[in-house]
This record gives C-alpha cells, sequence and structure tokens, in this order.
C-alpha cells in the first residue's frame, strides 16, 4: 500500500490576526511538525510505501493518489483536518484520523473518517495498516495500555526533514524524551492524552534521532515541560548525559531551548543548571498561566507572587538561559488590570522576548468541562482554538474585553522594536508545540 502522512494547517497568532504579523515573535511559529507523525511512521509494517505532506507548506490536494491517508492533528488543526477528511471520503479514499483532537473527541472526528486511532498510535497501527490492507478498517482503534517507549522503533524524522523547501527550513526540531505527566493543570491535554506515568524513550531511540537531526545542521529543542519533576529527574539527568557523551564523541548535536515553568526554574538545582547549559540550551520557554505563580501573580497581583515570578526571572538572567515568556490571559482569577500587570513585570524584569496567548478550554480538559457545565463556551470553530481567539465568556470581563486585550499586550510589548526585531538572528529560531 502507499500510505500518505497528512499533517493539516492551523492559524497561529499572525494568521489569526494579521495586524500582529508585525512582531516577529509571531513568526515563530512557522515551526516543524509534531513528532506524532513521525514516530508512527516508524511504527508501519515493511512493505509499504509511506510519504509525509505537511499542508501549512503546501496546502494538501484531495486528488494525490494513495492507498489510505492518515491524519494527525491537534484541536487548532480540526477544522482544515475534518475538511480534508470530507474531501477525500468523497472521492472514495480511506482515511484514519489520530492524534490529540480525535483521541480527545473522537465522535467529531468519525464522520470525517473511516477509523480513528484513540490515545498514542504505535501500539494500534500495525493493525490498522494490516486492516486497511485487507479493506476491513475498523471505526475505532484504541491500545489497551500505553505505549512501551523502550521499544518503538526513531521517529522517521527523515521525512520531515526531506520535506523542508525553500521558505521553509525550521533550524530546530523537537525531540520527545518522555511522555505522560503526573500533573492535571485544568487546561491541558497531555495527562489525558498520554497518561500520568512519566515513560522515557531509549537511550538508543534518542541517539538516533539527535544524529539524523544533527547530521543536518539542526538544533534540537525539548518542548516538554516535565522533565524537572521529581520522579522524571533521574532520567532526564542522565538523558543530558547522554548529550554530552554525545558532544564528546563529535556528535554536532546541540539543545536548543527547552519548556519550563516558573516554578520549576526557582527549584532547579545548580548541578542540572550547568549541565543544561552545556548542552548548549540558550532559552527557557517559559510557559506561564498554568502554574500557581503566575496566575497569583498576574490574576490577582499578589505580591508574593509578582516576588517569586521577579526572582524567577532574574534567576534566568544569571545564569545567562535567555527567557521567553508565554503570558496566557484569561484565567478565571484574570481581571482587567491582568494585562498592565503583565507589561509592568515584563519592564521591570527587563524580559526581552515574550508572547501572548489567550486561555483556551480545550476539549476534554478540566477547563472544557467545567466552562460547558457552566454554558460559558459560545464558539466551537476548532480553528479559533489557537490560543490567539477568545472562545468563552471569562469571569472577570467581556469576551472582547480580553480579546482587545491580547492584541494590546502584543503592541504594547513590541511597541517601537517592530522593525529592530525583524533584524535579529533568533527571530529564525522556532518553538514548536
Ligand atoms: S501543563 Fe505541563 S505540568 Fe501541567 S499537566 Fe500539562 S504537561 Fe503536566
Amino acid at each position: 500500500m502507499k500510505i500518505t502522512f497528512v499533517y493539516p494547517s492551523f492559524e497561529r497568532h499572525g494568521q489569526a490576526h494579521p495586524e500582529l504579523l508585525k512582531y516577529v515573535a509571531c513568526n515563530e511559529y512557522i515551526g516543524p511538525p509534531s513528532l506524532g507523525i513521525a514516530s508512527v511512521a516508524a511504527a508501519t509494517p515493511e512493505g509499504h510505501e509511506i510519504e509525509f505532506w505537511d499542508d501549512r507548506v503546501q496546502p494538501f490536494s484531495a486528488d494525490h493518489q494513495a492507498d489510505l491517508f492518515a491524519l494527525s492533528y491537534f484541536t487548532p488543526a480540526a477544522t482544515r483536518a475534518m475538511e480534508i477528511g470530507d474531501e477525500l471520503k468523497k472521492r472514495g479514499k480511506k482515511v484514519v484520523m489520530g492524534g490529540i483532537f480525535p483521541s480527545m473527541m473522537p465522535e467529531l472526528a468519525a464522520p470525517h473518517c473511516d477509523a480513528v486511532v484513540v490515545g498514542e498510535g504505535e501500539p494500534v497501527w500495525p493493525q490498522v495498516v494490516a486492516d486497511a490492507a485487507a479493506g476491513q478498517l475498523k471505526p475505532r482503534y484504541q491500545a489497551s495500555a500505553p505505549a512501551d517507549l523502550s521499544t518503538l522503533k526513531p521517529p522517521r524524522v527523515d521525512l520531515y526533514l526531506n520535506a523542508e523547501r525553500e521558505g521553509y527550513r525550521p533550524d530546530d526540531y523537537p525531540l520527545q524524551v518522555s511522555r505522560g505527566c503526573p500533573l492535571a493543570c485544568d487546561a491541558c491535554v497531555l495527562p489525558i492524552y498520554l497518561g500520568k506515568k512519566s515513560r522515557f524513550f531509549s537511550d538508543s531511540n534518542l541517539t538516533a534521532t539527535m544524529k539524523a537531526f544533527a547530521e543536518r545542521g539542526k538544533l534540537v529543542s525539548l518542548t516538554e515541560d516535565t522533565s524537572f519533576f521529581p520522579g522524571a529527574r533521574k532520567s532526564f539527568r542522565a538523558f543530558l548525559e547522554l548529550v554530552l557523551a554525545l558532544q564528546r564523541e563529535g556528535v554536532k548535536v546541540k539543545l536548543s531551548y527547552i519548556g519550563i515553568s516558573m516554578p520549576m526554574i526557582l527549584n532547579l538545582d545548580a548541578t542540572l543548571l550547568a549541565q543544561l547549559k552545556a548542552t548548549g540550551i540558550d532559552r527557557f520557554y517559559l510557559v506561564g498561566g498554568f502554574d500557581p505563580i503566575t496566575r497569583d501573580a498576574f490574576g490577582k497581583g499578589d505580591p508574593a507572587a509578582l516576588d517569586k515570578a521577579t526572582r524567577c526571572i532574574q534567576r534566568c538572567h544569571e545564569v545567562g538561559i535567555d527567557p521567553y515568556v508565554s503570558f496566557l490571559a484569561g484565567n478565571p482569577e484574570d481581571d482587567e488590570g491582568t494585562f498592565d500587570r503583565m507589561l509592568e513585570f515584563a519592564r521591570k524584569t527587563k524580559i526581552d522576548l515574550a508572547e501572548f496567548c489567550v486561555s483556551t478550554p480545550y476539549p476534554n480538559t478540566p477547563f472544557w468541562h467545567r466552562y460547558l457545565k457552566e454554558d460559558r463556551i459560545f464558539d466551537r470553530t476548532w480553528k479559533h482554538y489557537n490560543d490567539a481567539n477568545v472562545v468563552f465568556r471569562p469571569y472577570k470581563m467581556s469576551p472582547e474585553r480580553l480579546q482587545e486585550g491580547y492584541l494590546y499586550l502584543w503592541r504594547e510589548f513590541y511597541k517601537g522594536r517592530e522593525t529592530d526585531l525583524t533584524q535579529r538572528d533568533h527571530t529564525r529560531r522556532t518553538i514548536q508545540f
């Protein structure tokens, strides 16, 4: 069989609000796809032809010929994925859907495809392929247990690297060190999608992936913020040792940025920080709005939380790892003062680079269920679920005020720096979700 994996397109800040395109941080979202497709592609049994189509780079054509189309997508891409699925089905082609959105809302994905994969795809993918080849696809596939990451083959990142072209050459590619998260932040899908137990990839898997990127001169980014939990830290240290050992052997692997939160930065010990620096990490992608420090600091203006947040940024500056702060507005405690509290904090702490996001009740998260129960959700256009649009009625302000506040944050933070920023080297760096 010929199998075409499709990564459907979605909008980020600058596409959703073209007035933001002049702020260079928006360009950083033209990044590589998540590793999901590459990892499932690696689980494909021998004897099948595989190709990858990134709909963001070249709009997908439903007239394309293949025996099976596999779409992997998260919520912001669901609108486009459903369009693609419908067009393929109209032409009588076989379509499988998987990834975060189909796993969270399988009943919504089902009408647009022949089969939905719920949860991790690798354990069931060989069966899906076998059933498709026999013309006997089942409506739903779901593994009975989490994937054993120690046995997974390295992801087929060659599919992504070979899809690069003029105007689309990401500098960073993501690497997944582990899956699962023991916490349950209100707005996060990860513990629901990947489970609460931290599981780690094998050294051989990680080494092969890092070498594949290094050979093409790519940096490697760690997008998960789960590596610093007490239960994961030992394995994460071992991973950093692995990176350093490869570097000593002459492999040009270099980590670029890492996802992290304020409480984690405040709890990092000096040895771990030194290890991070030694691997090349020069930026923290510092996600706010999920942890108690940022929620209390910007939502309630709590002096103790603001003090902790200030110490966090100071620590980043002291160790020479640039904080790229992601401010999230629209949490239940946020009021109209939140926007100015964020800007004042950024000014005082001399944050150089930031992004601003609208709180979004992603389907099947605790936030989603709570807002659904309270009848707060007024927009179910999935492409609007992209951290750039207000899709619910907030507690302490109108939806319009929150939307305007989000745009105001971008405008005010980058005021007078628009042209300068486009000249900077780091504008080419990507941040991946
Ligand atoms: S936001 Fe991070 S810490 Fe919170 S549940 Fe999600 S992965 Fe875990």
